[in-house]
């Protein structure tokens, strides 16, 4: 498999890289990325390829579920310096349909970890089982993909150099669903 990565990033380098010199020249001096995109680490959801997008215009953070946690240095490390550093103008959390993360909250299972770090969504699915009337398992997997959206954008405000920078319009927030059917990317709020 590891094969594979150096035959890519050989075609990277002769179909890419090379014709456009000038771009990675300027970023092989810094970036300026003007998103941040919270998203999560399914394979199938890479922000750069669903967004056609070129290195050096998105600064990410992945991990499962595309959580914003309260309590974690790892997050917090990338918001401050995307904030701070590179004054990015736009946060984008981003849920996905066919989430493996979101159908592990809503089971159970024998993994220590995943369900841990769960708990950081663990209240859109609350949201969900208080739905008062019966609901597709299909309806029901969305259902809980979008109110974590909803969930983590509220996280997001927890941090007070977000209310800040949201306050004084220096940075907007966007919460988008990804289908992998459609490769439609949306904004749901
Ligand atoms: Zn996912």
């Amino acid at each position: 498999m590891i094969d594979n990565l150096f035959d890519g990033n050989q075609r990277f380098i002769e179909k890419d890289f090379k014709p456009h010199g000038e771009h990675y020249s300027k970023l092989a001096k810094g970036q300026s990325p003007k998103v941040l995109w919270i998203g999560c680490s399914d394979s199938r959801v890479p922000p750069e390829r669903i967004t056609c997008s070129r290195a050096g215009e998105i600064f990410v953070h992945r991990n499962i579920g595309n959580v914003v946690p309260n309590n974690d240095w790892n997050f917090a490390t990338v918001l401050e310096y995307a904030l701070q550093h590179l004054k990015v103008s736009d946060i984008v959390i981003c849920g996905h349909g066919d989430c493996g993360a979101m159908k592990a909250l809503d089971a159970d299972n024998n993994d220590v970890y995943i369900p841990l770090w769960l708990n950081n969504a663990r209240r859109a699915k609350q949201v969900v089982d208080a739905v008062d009337k019966p609901l597709s398992p299909q309806d029901r997997k969305r259902r809980i993909e979008l109110e974590n959206i909803r969930l983590q954008m509220e996280h997001l405000r927890n941090y007070p150099l977000v209310r800040r920078a949201e306050k004084e319009g220096k940075v907007s927030l966007h919460g988008l669903y990804y289908d992998p059917e459609s490769g439609k990317l949306t904004k749901v709020i």
